[in-house]
């Protein structure tokens, strides 16, 4: 069971041929629309990659947006009981300007997402404590996921933490009710300081998320793949990623996170597997256009590794 608590946000996708200078028109190639925001991007790909049951914590706002999210994550047969309706605020928000060459820009309103606070994490307690894993990211109120972890960690559930967005300052107690943190280069850079270039760079990034009481860690560097690290099972190891053709990488780290949780066991025994299983799950996400349209399911996924 996995217990996913975050934000969900109405994606908007402007393609464009590259970012507008200062002061700087451009003319759009093409505009879409997508249900995102990376709670709901990680529950989705949790849910298709095989998580058994996944549930979710999060607020949308009393319009079509939150509908419209709302019916998505029934789609993937997602656990709604803990999604609450907000009408104080509109549903989440997000302005993705996409490049040619596939990289993104994104600007976000947080809505309803700002909104999802400790006690709806009080509400969902009993379901937070039947769970394999608890995953949260920093699209909703760091002082709710700090809440959130406390109690998992109390309880004996695992928890998995995204720190993305980056933010360098966090309370220190949630990377000690940390069992596995799971940035990108620019998010282990924000927390631990160290630039990230080479292998040798994330060892000593992961030895300070150590220090900083997370006994694992998982640093994605995008195309070229991932690292990891077992401190209480002494393994860490670089996993290249899959040579593919990117189109769009929105969502890459969500597909990657939730691939990762629905194959993962509670006792981490698997990881260097789930690593392989994510790396292959989020490099089929880059090559298709949207977040959640673009997250494969355990079929898709399968295909490419029985290769
Ligand atoms: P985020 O989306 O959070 O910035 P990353 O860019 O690090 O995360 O990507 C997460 C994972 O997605 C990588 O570890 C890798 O497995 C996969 N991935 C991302 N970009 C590519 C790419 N261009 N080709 C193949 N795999 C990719």
């Amino acid at each position: 069971k996995i217990v996913v608590l975050g934000s969900l946000n109405m994606d908007t996708i402007l393609t464009i041929t590259q970012l507008p200078k200062p002061g700087e028109t451009i003319k759009l190639i093409n505009k879409n629309t997508a249900s995102g925001g990376k709670g709901a991007n990680q529950a989705v790909a949790a849910a298709r990659a095989g998580g058994a049951i996944t549930s979710f914590i999060g607020k949308i706002g009393a319009d079509p947006a939150g509908q419209q999210l709302k019916e998505a994550l029934i789609a993937d047969k997602i656990d709604i009981t803990n999604l609450t309706v907000d009408p104080q605020s509109g549903s989440g928000q997000a302005y993705v300007l996409l490049q040619e060459n596939g990289q993104n820009s994104i600007v976000i309103s947080g809505g309803t997402n700002d909104l999802v606070a400790t006690a709806d994490i009080d509400q969902a307690k009993s379901l937070i404590a039947k769970a394999d894993f608890l995953i949260a990211q920093f699209e909703v109120p760091l002082a709710t996921i700090d809440y959130a972890f406390a109690y998992a960690h109390s309880v004996g559930v695992k928890t998995i933490l995204n720190p993305a967005p980056a933010k360098a300052a966090m309370p220190a107690e949630l990377l000690r009710n940390t069992d596995l943190i799971c940035p990108n280069e620019t998010e282990a850079q924000a927390i631990t300081g160290v630039t990230i270039t080479d292998e040798e760079s994330m060892r000593r990034a992961d030895q300070i998320f150590n220090d900083l009481g997370c006994v694992r860690t998982i640093i994605t560097v995008g195309e070229k793949g991932a690292f990891y690290a077992d401190e209480v099972a002494h393994t860490s190891s670089f996993v290249p990623a899959f040579k593919v053709v990117a189109k769009d990488t929105t969502a890459a780290g969500d597909t990657f996170i939730g691939a990762l949780a629905a194959q993962l066991n509670p006792d981490f025994s698997n990881l260097a597997l789930a690593v392989l299983f994510a790396n292959q799950s989020s490099a089929l996400a880059v090559q298709k256009l949207g977040a959640q349209p673009s997250i494969p399911t355990l079929a898709e996924i399968n295909a490419l590794l029985n290769k």
